[in-house]
């Protein structure tokens, strides 16, 4: 458990807060480790009720906790923290911000309860996967059963106002991915369903396990809702929504045709790297990063060649 006075360490600091439309807000998480300021968002949803997607991981919560300061918002008035997936940036913090939020309840995919409750599992595989960065994440507190929610498909969540926000299940990136749809704004919270967005540079997220046909028809489905504003969980909103879900689309399998051969000629991960960044130049945005920024992104992609490799490979 993090020492109780890590929820003030960061009070003095100003966090980014940007309007999307009149019921949403970007909150941007900066943890604290270098090279990860303008990456991590965190959305705050206000109707009559207030709803949190993707609260950080638990290093972020005191930044979270500050953001909602400044918007005059008290953690006790937020009632659900909704689940784009379980990975530890998106939501390894649900339990620690939990503490302060006492009538939030939690809502993610029914596959991802089990995991919440009982993140052992989680926060050892974090550490398999991640080392030292699952570490600068925090520890992984767990979400009380009695407060989570399953989100089924197609599920409405009703923040009052005549406001909902629509569950979808898009998995790929994550098997219990979700995304989030207000229909009335037309606004579309992807989390990692679409890919990231660095810079303005739309790059893949296909970290193993992954499958292709399900990711493919899970933007399909994002397509067919004719969202106007597409919310990234790395990083930020952007108009044309359906143009950057095409677009995501035709990149993914333009990185999976390049892996897939690649990986018969039995190059490594860093030469498949090399190989995309002569294909695909909106990866000449990792020219434009700080030292910090570039490892990220370098490890991110790293871990992304090697989802679609060994799907490659199953497939072949
Ligand atoms: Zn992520």
């Amino acid at each position: 458990m993090p020492p109780e006075n890590q929820d003030c360490a960061r009070k003095d600091e100003i966090i980014e807060v940007h309007a999307i439309s009149p019921h949403l807000k970007l909150i941007d998480l900066q943890p604290p480790i270098p090279g990860y300021e303008r990456f991590i968002g965190a959305y705050l949803f206000v109707g009559k009720q207030k709803a949190i997607i993707d609260p950080g991981p638990t290093s972020a919560i005191p930044n979270l906790l500050s953001a909602l300061a400044e918007v005059n918002i008290s953690p006790d008035e937020i009632d659900y923290v909704i689940l784009t997936h379980i990975h530890i940036d998106h939501a390894g913090g649900a339990g620690t911000a939990l503490r302060h939020m006492p009538r939030a309840r939690v809502v993610a995919h029914s596959q991802a309860l089990k995991h919440l409750a009982d993140p052992t599992k989680l926060w050892e595989a974090s550490l398999k996967t991640l080392g030292d960065l699952a570490l600068q994440y925090g520890r992984i507190e767990p979400v009380p059963e009695e407060r989570l929610v399953a989100a089924e498909d197609l599920m409405n969540i009703d923040p009052g106002d005549g406001l909902f926000l629509e569950v979808h299940l898009t998995p790929g990136h994550a098997a219990h991915h979700l995304s989030l749809f207000d229909r009335q704004n037309g606004v579309l919270i992807a989390g990692e369903a679409a890919g990231v967005c660095v810079n303005g540079a739309i790059r893949m997220a296909t970290p193993p396990p992954f499958r292709l046909d399900e990711t493919l028809s899970s933007i399909d489905r994002l397509i067919s809702l004719e969202p106007k504003t597409l919310c990234y969980g790395h990083f930020g909103c952007y108009s044309n929504a359906v143009e950057r879900l095409r677009l995501a689309r035709s990149k993914l399998l333009q990185w999976y045709e390049t892996v897939g051969s690649a990986v018969r000629e039995a190059k490594t991960l860093e030469d498949i790297l090399a190989l995309l960044r002569s294909k695909d130049r909106d990866l000449d945005y990792l020219d434009t990063l700080s030292k910090d920024a570039y490892r990220r992104e370098h490890d991110l992609l790293i871990n992304s060649i090697n989802g679609l490799s060994r799907s490659a490979r199953e497939n072949d």
